[in-house]
């Protein structure tokens, strides 16, 4: 009670991930199912540190889609923005990390319900009720799900909520930061606050030097804050006024996926009852070193929601 409401707009779908790691797709002997979706993840951080979330997208009225919904409701998220397409099925990907290291993605899109929210199907009282808005998916950039995407901006931005963007690229399957720069340009432009890693910089910028001039580049007229998260070299942050680095925290790390959701899910419960953070250098930092330990503790386990500390997790890494 008391806490302001983050709602966050997007996909969410099962990543299927081999049983055994550092092999190809191909020779996978089986698969378990690894829900997530960056803001579906992002809605589930924020109530397991006892924060308030939503999640407004569609899924497929199939096995997967209530599956998903369930997880949702299970991790107190407000499931009332969540449309259930009747034709299409929910997104499935199956993702594997090849010995040689790269990444290797297949979708199920052709295309899945995520794509096919229609501004109509929003629910705007929700979306009117948000503080923040958080949104980042790659899927949200075709219609029609790109106008509902631009809508249900404008109407939380109209309401008052800040907006929060985080590309999420899912960099080997862009053709090129000129086409990814276009494509996103609408969203990014009105964001207040933007969170990239340091891979999105490099392949956004087109400049392998993570320095701040180049991650300045990035900056637009609306923004408030831009963070560039850095792995296990924690993060930097931009500001009109002031910038700097937050060390990250040393862990037993295991899987970073979710890592970057954790960070921003974090940084969005904090901010959303006092926006005074935005301009408070110091209380900023205090922030950022929370979200630090959030994504620390994200990658000690396996699987991306599984992993989401609690406050009382977080606390015992930064006091221990
Ligand atoms: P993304 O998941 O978007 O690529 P990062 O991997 O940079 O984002 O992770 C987000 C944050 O999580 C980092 O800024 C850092 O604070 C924390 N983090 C990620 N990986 C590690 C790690 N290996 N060790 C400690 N902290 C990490």
């Amino acid at each position: 009670g008391g806490k302001g409401l983050i709602v966050s707009f997007g996909e969410m779908l099962i990543d299927f991930v081999p049983t055994v790691s550092g092999v190809s797709l191909a020779e996978a002997p089986g698969f378990l199912k690894a829900p997530g979706g960056a803001p579906a993840n992002v809605a589930i951080a924020v109530t397991r540190l006892g924060g308030r979330s939503a999640f407004v997208g569609k899924l497929g009225d199939d096995e997967f889609g209530h599956m998903l919904a369930g997880i949702l409701k299970e991790n107190g998220v407000n499931c009332d923005g969540i449309n259930f397409d009747q034709g299409a099925r929910t997104a499935l990907a199956f993702v594997t990390l090849r010995a040689d290291g790269e990444r290797e993605f297949m979708f199920y899109r052709n295309p899945s319900a995520d794509m096919l929210l229609k501004p109509e199907e929003l629910n705007l009282e929700l979306i009117r009720s948000a503080k923040v808005f958080h949104y980042g998916s790659i899927s949200l950039i075709v219609e029609p799900c790109r106008s509902a995407h631009l809508e249900a901006m404008q109407v939380a931005k109209d309401a008052g909520a800040l907006l929060s963007y985080d590309p999420n690229l899912r960099l080997p399957l862009w053709p090129s930061p000129e086409e990814a720069r276009e494509q996103i340009k609408s969203i990014w432009d009105k964001a207040d606050i933007i969170k990239v890693s340091d891979v999105e910089l490099e392949f956004l910028t087109g400049s392998d030097k993570i320095d701040d001039e180049n991650a300045m580049t990035l900056w637009h007229p609306n923004l408030t804050l831009l963070l560039v998260t850095l792995g296990e070299h924690g993060c930097r942050y931009y500001t009109k006024h002031f910038h700097g680095h937050v060390e990250a925290f040393h862990v037993n790390t295991v899987d970073t996926t979710g890592a970057g959701d954790s960070f921003v899910g974090a940084l969005l419960c904090n901010i959303v009852d006092d926006r005074s953070i935005l301009e408070d250098e110091g209380k900023l930092r205090k922030v950022l070193k929370f979200a630090n330990a959030c994504g620390a503790i994200t990658t000690t386990k396996k699987g991306a929601i599984p992993a989401l500390p609690t406050e009382a997790d977080v606390l015992s890494l930064i006091d221990g």
